[in-house]
């Protein structure tokens, strides 16, 4: 069921103003994020912030030269401050790759990375957390502790309640730890106080249910803003949540008068988080339209009368939208994070007017979230970037010696080399058969929320027409054609699987192509065989009526969780485990999305036979529909010799994130 929780005042009006300023602004310049602005003593050069993010690749095993070289570029790609991942307080508020700030060994690290960021001309900001109950105490070795006894749906410990001289104690390390940052040097520091991190659980009903003082659910953060405020002059930032989207939670009232709270206790900027990490909304996916969230910072904003910076984050990924939260009022930093693992540059392309050149983060958490949270976890990279994280890595020379290369293909794979071939002064030729450049990402393209591909495809337009990549549109390039490179590299993809099974050729059956393509237009009851990732996005294509998602819908689904389905769909797999494949953040939130709109799921069948009226099972029970959908997997498409990439070697669920990676990794090589 729909957790309930309520929309913004005033979201559904300021999207819209969003939505018509981000289409003016477009191709002009963004004069609110070139703006410089301070945030307590400290000059900014613009309002574009890299936001704090868990990177998997700190605590004791980190490399500084590595961490290092990570955030050079983005100070180099015009970021005007970073914000780390959180640097833990104390060793039983971290983990496994969380920086604690009380080793010695980790602070040199740490030390180290200022040092590059100051070189590069950039500025940084220590987030410090602890992350309370949202600890396992297989990697602290503590148990987890918060301020009342109530365990977390997603995390496997228990935690103990803390003794108020604990939570003395808790005041105590976040004033040590901005001490230790201001002496590393650090040019500010960001209190974590949102997403359901310890801070944020003293000051929710829903896990502090304590009698003492500390009961007072404002306390511990005041104090620890204190505190920090008399233990060091560097600015302090206070990221508090803007809403938990958890049902009986804090009220805006009281986060208002925390914010208030938190400005009188010596707060320089405030940073508006939104949800915790349990809440059943999704906060940073590509269900969430971009800007959602916004008019919660603008009502932050409002309640401390601007008496200091507010900053904005989540679900900005366009320049466009970020100038347009700033030309409303509703921030006056934004902080972006993935945008920054899509593309260093971000903020050096929109100031210097060319966002076209951006490669925009498109929200799909599968390189960057599902890395971090997987088992086991792996540090973030990027889908649109494979080079994210391991810039060294993927830092390719320019080629000793020009040559002529044909690429055959232009989805993902294909794009990203002849990208990377173009940037490494090799002469490209890219051929694609159909009309257009894309891919399967065309497909993509169709499913609700992943319209976010199309800047994707904008953004290698840019870069094929930069490079001078010469695109043969509509062209299956023969022999000769060929024959006349000095190598050739195969990206021709895949083409959709079609099972032996009896009625298959029957007129009502089309696969996935046929549909997200808009080629076959799909019956009142559809059955779809094969749930997997793209079974489960021709679902959603399939109950949905085309609209791009706009906040007022995203409002209401989760704010009642009534949603009309355009059609009947049944989804079918011979496994038990629906959207396998799919990512951790995103699989939950597709599923239940699916589940709203009376999407039919059934694990474990046995199929018998495709009938006319529709799908019969071993069992022999009949699902019945007018329009049987082939999601069953794919076959390479590979008519040429030479180097094979993306899916024309290896055709498994389609994958944009290897696809891509092993072009750039081709390219790199040749
Ligand atoms: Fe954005 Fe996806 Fe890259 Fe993560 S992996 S930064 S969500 S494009």
């Amino acid at each position: 069921m729909a957790a309930k929780v309520r929309a913004p005042k005033g979201g559904e009006g300021a999207h819209g103003r969003l939505r018509e300023r981000s289409r003016a602004m477009r191709g002009s310049s963004f004069p609110n994020l070139g703006a410089p602005a301070n945030i307590g003593g400290l000059r900014l050069s613009s309002r574009v912030l890299m936001g704090s993010m868990h990177l998997g690749s700190e605590g004791a095993r980190a490399r500084a030269a590595d961490l290092s070289r990570f955030y050079e570029e983005r100070v180099r790609g015009g970021a005007a401050m970073i914000i780390t991942g959180g640097v833990a307080v104390s060793p039983e508020g971290g983990g496994d790759h969380y920086f604690v700030i009380t080793e010695p060994d980790q602070r040199a690290v740490l030390h180290e990375v200022v040092e590059a960021v100051h070189a590069g001309g950039g500025k940084i900001a220590m987030q410090l957390f602890h992350a309370g109950r949202y600890t396992r105490r297989a990697e602290t070795g503590y148990q987890p502790v918060s301020a009342s006894e109530v365990p977390s749906p997603i995390f496997p410990d228990p935690p103990r309640a803390l003794r108020a001289d604990e939570v003395e104690g808790v005041v105590d390390a976040f004033a040590q730890a901005g001490r230790w940052a201001a002496e590393l040097d650090f040019d500010a520091v960001e209190v974590m106080g949102s997403e359901g991190y310890l801070l944020n659980q003293f000051f929710s009903p829903l896990t502090n249910r304590r009698d003492d003082a500390w009961g007072e659910r404002g306390r511990l953060p005041v104090a620890v803003t204190r505190a920090l405020r008399s233990a060091v002059g560097i600015p302090i930032i206070y990221r508090l949540s803007g809403d938990d989207l958890m049902p009986g939670s804090s009220t805006p009232e009281e986060t208002d008068e925390l914010a208030r709270a938190l400005v009188a206790a010596g707060a320089d900027a405030l940073n508006v988080g939104i949800g915790w990490h349990e809440s059943r909304v999704p906060t940073v996916g590509m269900l969430v339209p971009r800007g959602t969230f916004a008019p919660i910072a603008g009502r932050i904003r409002r309640a401390v009368a601007a008496q200091v910076p507010v900053i904005c984050s989540n679900r900005i990924n366009t320049p466009e939208v970020a100038e347009a939260v700033l030309a409303a009022g509703q921030a006056d930093f934004v902080a972006l994070a993935r945008p920054f693992l899509a593309d260093p540059a971000f903020a050096r392309k929109a100031l210097r007017g060319a966002p076209e050149a951006i490669n925009t983060c498109v929200a799909c958490n599968q390189a960057c979230l599902d890395r971090i949270l997987g088992k086991p976890p792996a540090p973030v990279t990027c889908l649109v970037n494979p080079a994210a994280g391991r810039e060294a890595e993927f830092a390719w020379p320019r080629a000793a010696r020009a040559r002529r290369v044909a690429v055959v293909g232009a989805g993902p794979a294909g794009l990203e080399a002849a990208r990377v071939l173009g940037e490494r002064g090799h002469r490209v030729t890219l051929f694609e058969r159909e009309a257009d450049i894309g891919g399967q990402l065309r497909y993509a393209m169709a499913v609700p929320g992943k319209q976010e591909f199309s800047e994707t495809l904008r953004y290698y337009r840019h870069e094929l027409d930069r490079l001078g990549v010469g695109v043969e549109l509509g062209v299956e390039p023969s022999a000769g054609d060929l024959a006349a490179h000095a190598t050739v590299v195969v990206a021709t993809g895949v083409r959709p699987r079609i099972p032996d099974l009896p009625g298959v050729d029957l007129p009502h059956v089309a696969t996935y192509a046929d549909i997200l393509s808009g080629r076959v237009v799909a019956g009142e009851r559809v059955a779809i065989i094969g749930a997997g990732g793209v079974g489960c996005d021709v679902a959603h294509f399939l109950v949905e009526d085309g609209e791009p998602p706009t906040v007022e819908r995203f409002w209401s689904e989760y704010g009642d969780g009534a949603v009309a389905p355009r059609r009947q769909v049944t989804l079918l797999r011979r496994g038990g485990r629906l959207g396998e494949r799919l990512g951790r953040t995103t699989r939950w939130a597709l599923l239940a999305a699916l589940a709203r709109r009376g999407v039919a799921m059934r694990g474990g069948v046995g199929y018998a036979a495709i009938e006319p009226t529709g799908v019969r099972l071993l069992d022999g029970e009949l699902i019945a529909a007018d329009t049987v959908v082939l999601a069953c997997g794919q076959e390479a498409v590979v008519p040429y010799t030479g180097h094979v990439i993306g899916g024309a070697r290896t055709p498994l669920e389609l994958d944009a994130r290897r696809a891509i990676e092993e072009g750039a990794r081709l390219a790199g090589s040749l």
